[in-house]
């Protein structure tokens, strides 16, 4: 199985890369956001409490969070060959609850971190673009992705040096096209799985 971490900064183009990958290596694409933005829609607790941290730029607690993916790992047909893992972890600490997790229920570990790199500019340029295709809340004010622009630096952008210690990060250039950035990724990929 493999257990990969697509990882970048909000904009980077994580879900579109994700939905190209889950095809060609049939893996399971599980998006934190995705999965948040559905209980919100379905007016659950969880999505209640969700919708209020997200439209504010916020992240949602580590626990509810760790919760979903736990529940998410368990629930895979015989056809998944592994996962891609999009939005999470978000946090050192919900790195190292991730750690534990794969360790404890499935004797597994990280397999890579493929790391989509974009300057701020162009992610508030592309962002900007989504929020008048997709219509996310959470894109629709400059304060709040300015916001979770910064909020990306501070939190999420020490996960860099935590996955480099463990040898596992693979910065991909992210400013190039889809098919370019999807070309590069796939050789990445396909060399590790000859190796597990
Ligand atoms: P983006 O990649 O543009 O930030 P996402 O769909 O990944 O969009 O996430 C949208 C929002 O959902 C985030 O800004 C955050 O509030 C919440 N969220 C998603 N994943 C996590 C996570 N792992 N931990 C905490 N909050 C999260």
């Amino acid at each position: 199985m493999k257990y990969l971490i697509i990882f970048g900064p909000p904009g980077a183009g994580k879900g579109t890369q994700s939905l190209l990958l889950t095809k060609k290596f049939n893996l399971k694409h599980i998006s934190t956001g995705e999965l948040l933005r559905k209980e919100i829609v379905k007016g659950t607790d969880i999505g209640i409490m969700a919708k209020a941290l997200i439209d504010r730029g916020n992240f949602v607690d580590d626990s509810v969070v760790i919760e979903m993916i736990s529940r998410e790992i368990s629930r895979v047909g015989p056809e998944v060959k592994g996962f891609i893992f999009d939005g999470f972890p978000r946090t050192i600490s919900q790195a190292e609850a991730f750690d534990s997790l794969l360790e404890e229920h499935n004797k597994a570990e990280v397999t890579l971190v493929l790391s989509l790199e974009v300057s701020d500019t162009d992610l508030v340029e592309r962002i900007r673009k989504r929020a008048r295709v997709e219509g996310r809340k959470d894109d629709s004010s400059i304060e709040t992705i300015t916001k979770r622009i910064k909020t990306y630096h501070n939190k999420t952008e020490p996960l860099i040096a935590y996955y480099k210690r463990k040898g596992k990060y693979i910065p991909v250039k992210g400013e190039l096209s889809v098919e370019e950035i999807f070309a590069n990724i796939c050789n990445i990929v396909e060399e590790i799985k000859d190796e597990q």
